[in-house]
């Protein structure tokens, strides 16, 4: 493997290690700290996402059996400027 290949491999792992997956919603929850309006929580009227730790280091979670209630509209991964989730 060349020294190219191989950084993009490590950068390629460390992308993935920030995302948190459910069973169809994707969140890089290393965005979050970056956040300044959590518009996901907000936008959503289905009430799928809460942002933990707002006061300290923010992170965008799905909701427990909150789930299924997403209809894939994407409004909330338009709302998300910072790019961080992404829906299957
Ligand atoms: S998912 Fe997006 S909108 Fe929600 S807290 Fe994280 S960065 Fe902010
Ligand atoms: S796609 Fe629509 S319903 Fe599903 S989580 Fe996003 S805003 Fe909510």
């Amino acid at each position: 493997m060349d020294f190219l290949t191989y950084i993009n491999r490590m950068s390629e792992a460390n992308d993935q290690k920030t995302i948190e997956s459910y069973k169809f919603h994707h969140i890089d929850t290393s965005k979050c700290p970056e956040c300044e309006n959590f518009a996901c929580e907000e936008e959503c009227f289905r009430g799928i996402y809460q942002v933990i730790n707002k006061d300290s280091t923010p992170k965008c979670v799905v909701v427990e059996d909150r789930e299924d209630r997403c209809v894939k509209c994407h409004i909330c991964t338009t709302a998300c400027k910072l790019g961080a989730i992404t829906i299957d």
